[in-house]
């Protein structure tokens, strides 16, 4: 099956940044969000990053303009009946994502691929929002999808073999490292990164060690670029907390439960690097 039109619901940080790599893979795209300012918002940080490119030297100005001229912006989610492959990145609320998809389901070409780019909701359920949940599938890329190369290619219970595959290839196509994960909370890599953190909060509030000793022996003796504390900064510790609070819930294991000083530090708006203010002082 081949794949030219990528439709992208949510031109926000991840929508835009997906935008811009299929755009600059050749893709057409048309990327979809609710107001004319969500559309700018995203297209100025797709314009912003393509000018780091250039900066850097990765990318000349002619290149910036080309893919930047592949990418439709709209409000109109009927714009998006050409695709023939759409991926859903929109806000992170499983009753809007079942919306839109059955919105989808009412325009997109019967073959079309629906992948959705979520990071908590299970793909075997939202799948079942569809008619045909076969041409569903999880695509989750990584922040800042410009620079992270990996994407985990997630197959619900019911998403055919074929649509792996198709999703897979696209992945390579646009520059990517595709893994394979069968549908499970956390998927791979959040399963293992968010619980990392959770215990460096645990270490922390135990007094085992100050944040900065936590970090560094996490980046000395186990060579991780950034420390779990500094890692839970940028991320946002609000971001932390509801990741672990499903694994907690749908795992149904004690061993997931969040750290009493996640919670406290959210309750007390310290969410990291967003807020000024998280186990660092911004
Ligand atoms: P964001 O808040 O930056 O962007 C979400 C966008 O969706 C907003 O622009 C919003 O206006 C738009 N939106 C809301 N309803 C819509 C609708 N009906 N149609 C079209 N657009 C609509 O959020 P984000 O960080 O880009 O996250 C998007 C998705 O990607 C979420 O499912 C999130 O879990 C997932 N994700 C996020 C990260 C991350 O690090 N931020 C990483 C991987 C996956």
């Amino acid at each position: 099956m081949s794949i030219e039109v990528v439709g992208i619901i949510g031109s926000g940080q991840m929508g835009s940044g997906i935008a811009q790599v299929c755009a600059a893979a050749g893709l057409k795209v048309i990327m979809r969000d609710i107001n004319d300012a969500a559309i700018a918002k995203g297209m100025g940080a797709i314009s912003s990053s393509l000018d780091r490119g250039i900066k850097s030297g990765k990318l000349t100005a002619e290149q910036k303009e080309q893919t930047l001229s592949r990418i439709q912006g709209t409000t109109a989610l009927a714009d998006l009946a050409p695709a023939d492959f759409i991926i859903e990145a929109a806000t992170e609320n499983l009753g809007l994502k079942q919306q839109i998809l059955k919105e989808l389901e009412g325009i997109a070409k019967p073959d079309c691929i629906i992948a959705t780019n979520t990071s908590s909701v299970s793909i075997t359920k939202l799948g079942a929002t569809l008619a045909n949940p076969e041409r569903f599938v999880g695509m989750h890329f990584f922040n800042p999808v410009p620079v992270m190369s990996l994407v985990e290619i997630i197959s619900g219970l019911r998403t055919s073999d074929n649509v792996v595959a198709v999703t897979r290839a696209l992945a390579e196509r646009v520059g990517k490292t595709p893994i394979s994960v069968k549908n499970a909370p956390g998927f791979v890599v959040n399963r293992l990164l968010i619980p990392m953190i959770n215990e460096a909060i645990f270490v922390l509030q135990e007094g085992v060690a100050s944040p900065e000793e936590i970090d560094a022996g996490m980046k000395l003796g186990a060579n991780h670029p950034i420390g779990p504390l500094a890692l839970a900064d940028l991320i946002g510790l609000d971001v932390c907390l509801a990741v672990m609070e499903v694994f907690y819930r749908d795992f149904n294991d004690s061993k997931y439960r969040p750290a009493p000083l996640l919670k406290e530090m959210v309750d007390g708006g310290m969410l990291g690097r967003k807020t000024g203010k998280g186990f660092y002082t911004y």
